[in-house]
């Protein structure tokens, strides 16, 4: 589920932006002035950033340069300013889009779905260099061709995907995907593992990590 903090000192538009995201599935927290923003930021993983530009104590420029500089994480600018001069200072400054008070629900879900895509954070769709995976239909492509994965399989690699980069425990992945404890002798986890590697053509990036268990590595 992505996490969306809206930085906005008008209540009516905050509430408004917070119940329709939230009725699309996001999950919204809100600050009324920059500096709320910038100390929830610093304590919270945040998907997107909707900001607004005129703020009480930092305004959103100065967030945005202070966001730029803790992560990547990707922001959209809410603003009543309509000039051309200020979108193109906003894009400059490294916002990744920009819409203008008042706009329509359908057109800020619209910008919201195109900016999390464009990081890959969308809901249904992961991209990992040539392999597409769809959590929705839950299938699987190798440059644009699909791939057949087992429910298992699958479950096996939405898990190495979520935790990408960090080792897992062989325990730890038996227990995710089959719902029961490892036993000792099963090798049912490590052939799944071998197919796969196989399947994905990911010998590489699926790493045995010695005495502990697998690693996606992207
Ligand atoms: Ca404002």
């Amino acid at each position: 589920m992505n996490k969306i903090l809206i930085v906005e000192d008008e209540l009516a538009i905050s509430e408004l932006m917070k119940m329709a995201l939230e009725e699309q599935g996001y999950k919204c927290e809100v600050a009324d002035d920059g500096e709320k923003g910038a100390n929830l930021i610093e304590k919270n993983q945040y998907d997107l950033i909707l900001l607004d530009i005129m703020l009480p104590k930092i305004d959103g420029y100065e967030l945005l340069e202070y966001i730029k500089q803790i992560s990547e994480i990707p922001t959209i600018f809410i603003t009543a300013k309509s000039q051309t001069k200020d979108k193109i200072k906003g894009l400059k400054d490294g916002a990744d889009d920009y819409i203008t008070k008042p706009f329509e629900t359908e057109e800020l879900l619209a910008r919201i779905e195109a900016v999390l895509r464009r990081y890959n954070k969308g809901t249904e769709i992961q991209k990992i260099d040539n392999i597409e995976i769809n959590v929705v239909s839950r299938t699987v492509k190798k440059d644009g061709k699909e791939v057949l994965l087992t429910p298992k399989e699958f479950d096996l690699l939405q898990i190495l995907i979520q935790n990408k980069n960090f080792a897992l425990y062989k325990e730890t992945l038996y227990e995710k995907v089959w719902g029961e404890e490892l036993e000792f002798e099963t090798r049912t986890l490590d052939l799944h593992i071998q197919r796969l590697r196989k399947k994905l053509d990911w010998k590489d990036k699926i790493k045995t990590i010695y005495k502990i268990g697998y690693m996606l590595e992207v």
